[in-house]
Order: C-alpha cells, then sequence, then structure tokens
C-alpha cells in the first residue's frame, strides 16, 4: 500500500470517528435533557404532594406522626427563612459610612514652668528711661524706645 493510501485510510477512520463522537454526543445530551426534565417534573408532583400532605395534616384531615414531624420541620425551616430573608434585607440597605475623621488633637498648651509667672499676673509696666506706662507685653517703651524686656 503506498503513502497515499495510507494517508487517505487514516482520514477516513478519522471521519469515521468523529462522526460516532459527534453522534454519540447527541444522543447523551438528548437523553440527558430527558432525564432532566423528567427527574424536574418528578421533584415538581413531589412537591405539590408534599404541600397537599402538609395542608391536610395542619387542617388535622391526617395523622401520621411522620408527616406531623415532617410539618413541624418545615414550620421551623420557614420560620428560620423569613428572619434570614429580614437580615439579607438588612445586608442589602447597608450603606458604606465614610469613617468619621479622627479629629486632630487640640494642640497643646505649652505647659508653662509655674516659677515664670504667667502674663496676666503682671500689671502694666513702667519704662524705667521715661516712665511711660505701656501693657505688660510690651517689650520696647511705645514713648522713648527704650527695651523695657528682657
Ligand atoms: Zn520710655
Amino acid at each position: 500500500m503506498g503513502l497515499l493510501d495510507q494517508l487517505s485510510k487514516t482520514i477516513s477512520q478519522v471521519g469515521d470517528r468523529a462522526k460516532f463522537e459527534a453522534e454519540k454526543f447527541q444522543k447523551t445530551t438528548r437523553l440527558q435533557g430527558e432525564i432532566n426534565e423528567l427527574r424536574r417534573q418528578i421533584d415538581q408532583k413531589l412537591l405539590e404532594l408534599g404541600q397537599r400532605a402538609y395542608d391536610l395534616q395542619r387542617a388535622g384531615q391526617i395523622h401520621a406522626p411522620t408527616l406531623a414531624e415532617l410539618a413541624a420541620a418545615l414550620d421551623q425551616l420557614r420560620a428560620i427563612l423569613v428572619a434570614r430573608e429580614e437580615e439579607l434585607k438588612q445586608a442589602q440597605n447597608e450603606v458604606y459610612i465614610e469613617p468619621t475623621p479622627v479629629t486632630p488633637p487640640a494642640p497643646t498648651v505649652q505647659s508653662v514652668p509655674i516659677s515664670e509667672a504667667p502674663p496676666t499676673a503682671a500689671g502694666p509696666k513702667t519704662c524705667p528711661q521715661c516712665g511711660f506706662q505701656m501693657p505688660a507685653t510690651a517689650i520696647f517703651c511705645p514713648s522713648c524706645g527704650t527695651r523695657v524686656s528682657s
């Protein structure tokens, strides 16, 4: 067998395989879809059956301990569900609150040693040069210009 024959045979095999895989995929996908749909319908009927049994049990029309147990468990779950839904609503309504900026500390008053008499204690001072009365805070005499503070 020539090389070309070999090659065309290989290609043909690849084609068959691809076709097989495609058909297999199609078939399994279809079956899986049908199975999912049947399961969904069964679940739906079970739900309806359960709802009906729950209603009958609550209405006192059937008395089965296992049903009473299930109904009680369902009530409990529903109560928790209501609480969780409320929590969720609150969580969804939460808004980000900018953290209040830390107020910068008030400038600390320089602690003045008590020996240095506070300025308020000193009364108006008198210029030793000209006798002018001036505020205790004055450094130079406004009248003659003499330095009156060290
Ligand atoms: Zn003076």
